[in-house]
């Protein structure tokens, strides 16, 4: 009756860790966000757990009836599309309701984009604010505004068609100089770390097509 939070990599399939295949073949069932993801990565470790679809949109019902499972004595492991579940991911709702009913979670770690931009950025790791993907619209302006002071590093995702914009309006309220590092494809055959100010930021950005998947780092004050 234990509840497994599985992460699994963001990009490099050599990042699967030898206990998340573990968990995966000894489970009675796999909650996957994206079942053709999940697929993949079966055969890729040889692991033939029956699963289940277990998305954003899921509901309460679906919820209950994964604790139910539980309950009844099964083990299940959560994964997300990529990197740890419930990080920008599906996720907290299962995890908070199987604590609820004292089902034991039990974390298997692995990858994070955040994390892993952040060990390769060269801004300061011993504190650091995530703050997922940013308010597409409301709120925007004043969360950045309310970044201006924090002496931590701040980190986001962001895709690649807003990034350029998202950049340019951080630059407009924190300045051209404030640095900033941006985590490209982390893990993957096009990994890049671009590095410098906001206002070079910019520039990049605006100097080729963006194509890829981004974890966005703004230095602390
Ligand atoms: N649960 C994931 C984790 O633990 O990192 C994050 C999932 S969130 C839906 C996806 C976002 O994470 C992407 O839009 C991108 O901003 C960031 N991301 C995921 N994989 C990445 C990679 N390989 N390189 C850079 N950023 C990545």
């Amino acid at each position: 009756m234990n509840l497994f939070i599985v992460a699994t990599p963001i990009g490099n399939l050599g990042d699967m860790t030898f206990r998340a295949v573990e968990i995966l073949q000894k489970v009675d069932l796999v909650a996957a966000e994206n079942t053709n993801t999940a697929m993949k990565l079966f055969a890729k470790f040889d692991i033939h757990t029956p699963f289940t679809s277990f998305h954003a949109h899921s509901n309460e019902k679906k919820v209950s009836e994964l604790v139910e499972k539980m309950q009844t004595g099964k083990t299940i492991a959560l994964i997300s599309e990529a990197g740890t579940p419930g990080i920008s991911d599906p996720g907290f709702a299962l995890i908070q309701a199987a604590i609820q009913v004292k089902i034991p979670v039990v974390p298997i770690p692995g990858c994070c984009a955040a994390i892993a931009g952040l060990s390769g950025s060269g801004l300061r790791m011993d504190k650091f604010t995530f703050l997922g993907f940013l308010p597409l619209k409301k709120g925007r302006q004043k969360l950045f505004e309310s970044l201006r002071d924090k002496n931590e590093t701040i980190i986001f995702y962001e895709s690649p068609h807003r990034i350029l914009k998202t950049i340019s309006q951080i630059k407009a309220v924190l300045g051209d100089e404030r640095r900033v590092v941006l985590a490209r494809e982390l893990t993957k055959i096009h990994e890049e770390f671009f590095r410098g100010t906001l206002a070079e930021a910019v520039d990049f950005l605006n100097s080729k097509k963006v194509r890829g998947e981004f974890t966005v780092l703004i230095e602390g004050t």
